[in-house]
């Protein structure tokens, strides 16, 4: 639930034609709030450029409300010549499906390595080379969106329907450009912690066993830092600890369109 006296982001984003859902955002303090933050347009704003609007709104989701014991692990930056492979073998043992939001040009250097193993599995927008989305104005976030969502339909024959933002961050001109490309947002609610629990592939999964709640979307990384290997070591204990729980799995997409209707904070009254 979004609330704040001092600056009510919610209202601020309705104007602006975006939903929030299941918000879990921080809101900024007031000492945090730039003295002279950017007026009359700029790469921030997503309300001064009504003609850039296709639909009515944009859904940022960091879960999905339902109560429902289904959770979604969604896998960032790949593809990657090294672990994305292992990251496949063990969701395909463990018949389980993923979202993975990969980088456009991680796709085109090593789309082949995946392209026969992504059936259950969910393939959302990640960006075509991992910028910071949130310095970048509208024409080039929609490029670079665009870009990559070529890429995967040529190389990989996927439609993604979702991006996830690099990093979080997710700018005015972002919010637009997912708009005009019909895509919705995912953030996450739950990730590992690859520097917490760099031995201890055990505790991570635990930790993610542990707090997931009923539509988590677990963030997690399938390239990158070696440290991130956790992530892979802990995967096995991850399934393993959210089926003892009573948990199952479910792409992005499968999990918020098996959510009951009406089950969003925003129709709670
Ligand atoms: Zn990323």
């Amino acid at each position: 639930m979004i609330t704040g006296d001092r600056f009510n982001r919610r209202a601020l984003l309705r104007g602006a034609g975006l939903t929030m859902m299941g918000a879990a955002a921080g809101l900024l303090g007031a000492s945090e709030i730039p003295h002279h933050p950017p007026l009359g347009g700029g790469y921030a704003s997503a309300a001064d450029t009504p003609s850039a609007i296709a639909r009515s709104s944009v859904t940022v989701r960091y879960f999905v409300s339902t109560s429902a014991p289904v959770v979604a692990l969604t896998f960032d930056d790949g593809p990657g010549p090294n672990w994305t492979p292992r990251f496949l073998d063990v969701l395909e043992e463990a018949g389980v499906p993923a979202t993975f939001f990969m980088v456009g040009r991680n796709v085109r250097a090593h789309g082949g390595l995946v392209r026969d193993r992504l059936a259950g599995h969910e393939v959302g927008n990640h960006s075509w080379a991992h910028h910071d989305l949130a310095t970048m104005d509208l024409g080039a976030v929609r490029d670079d969106l665009w870009r990559t969502h070529q890429m995967i339909q040529g190389e990989l024959g996927r439609t993604p329907t979702l991006m996830r933002p690099p990093y979080g961050h997710l700018g005015g001109s972002t919010v637009l450009a997912a708009d005009s490309l019909g895509y919705d947002v995912i953030l996450w609610d739950r990730q590992m912690h690859e520097r917490r629990f760099r031995r201890d592939p055990g505790g991570q999964a635990k930790d993610i066993a542990d707090s997931v709640r009923p539509g988590s979307i677990v963030l997690s990384h399938d390239v990158g830092d070696p440290r991130r290997l956790i992530a892979l070591d802990a995967l096995p204990g991850i399934i393993a600890g959210l089926k003892e729980r009573g948990y199952g799995f479910a792409t992005v997409s499968d999990l918020i369109a098996s959510a009951p209707a009406g089950s969003s904070p925003e129709n709670r009254g």
